[in-house]
């Protein structure tokens, strides 16, 4: 099963993800999250995604395919995968669809967490990352059981740079004008489906297993 999250930045995609990753037992490729990786370790990948990142804007394509296409030819992937933050243009989907042609291959669904701007700004104010693995919470709607600690893990909670209100602003403009033409891309190849992301968590996942069920 090959899935494709979509979505505004804090929609909740990375939520759901992980969730469906858990479920379904396939990796959950987020190459935010590969980015972020590579700032940390101080690749030059990652000096060089830190400069888009930080202003809110998207890493350029060439950059970003090559690094989705080198995840996903990974063994792990061969059973399915689900994408968390790729694509977010036109062009990046094409490259996608291309290299998943040339293997025979389709996406099965790509999933539209449907959040409208006004929720969004509290939502990633609220955000909170783990330094370790990863996980993410929300202070007010999916907070730790201890403050600042994760759950998971034991490590300790951040906001992330780019979850600023200024820069929150700057990438739902982003997200508008090269990303959501995406919706209807994939309205056009039949494999679009949409859940309310306004609903809480559990509700949203119940929605999106009740579709790739059916
Ligand atoms: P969010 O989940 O809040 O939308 P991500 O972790 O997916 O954030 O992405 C953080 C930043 O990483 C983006 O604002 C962008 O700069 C960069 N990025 C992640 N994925 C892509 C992509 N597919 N194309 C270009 N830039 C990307
Ligand atoms: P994205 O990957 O789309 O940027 P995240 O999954 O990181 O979004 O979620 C953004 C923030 O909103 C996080 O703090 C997360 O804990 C919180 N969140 C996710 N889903 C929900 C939900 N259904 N209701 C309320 N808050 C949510
Ligand atoms: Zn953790």
């Amino acid at each position: 099963m090959k899935i494709i999250m979509l979505g505004a930045p804090g929609a909740g995609k990375g939520t759901q993800a992980k969730m469906i990753a858990d479920k379904y037992s396939i990796p959950h490729v987020s190459t935010g999250d590969i980015f972020r990786a590579n700032i940390k370790n101080g690749t030059a990948l990652g000096m060089e995604a830190k400069k888009y990142m930080d202003q809110g804007q998207l890493v350029p394509d060439e950059l970003t395919v090559k690094i989705l296409l080198d995840r996903v030819a990974q063994e792990d992937c061969k059973n399915g995968y689900v994408l968390d933050g790729f694509p977010r243009t036109i062009p990046q989907a094409e490259v996608l669809d291309k290299a998943l042609t040339e293997l025979g291959d389709s996406i099965d669904y790509a999933i539209n967490v449907d959040v409208p701007d006004e929720n969004i700004i509290n939502r990633m104010s609220g955000r909170r990352a783990c330094v370790a693995c990863g996980a993410t919470y929300h202070i007010v709607h999916i907070p730790t059981k201890v403050e600042g600690i994760c759950d998971r893990c034991g490590a300790e909670l951040i906001l992330r740079d780019d979850d600023k209100p200024e820069t929150v602003k700057k990438r739902l403009d982003v997200y508008h004008t090269q990303t959501q033409p995406l919706i209807d891309y994939y309205t056009a190849k039949g494999v679009l489906r949409e859940v309310d992301g306004t609903k809480d968590m559990k509700d949203v996942f119940a929605d999106i297993v009740k579709l790739l069920e059916q």
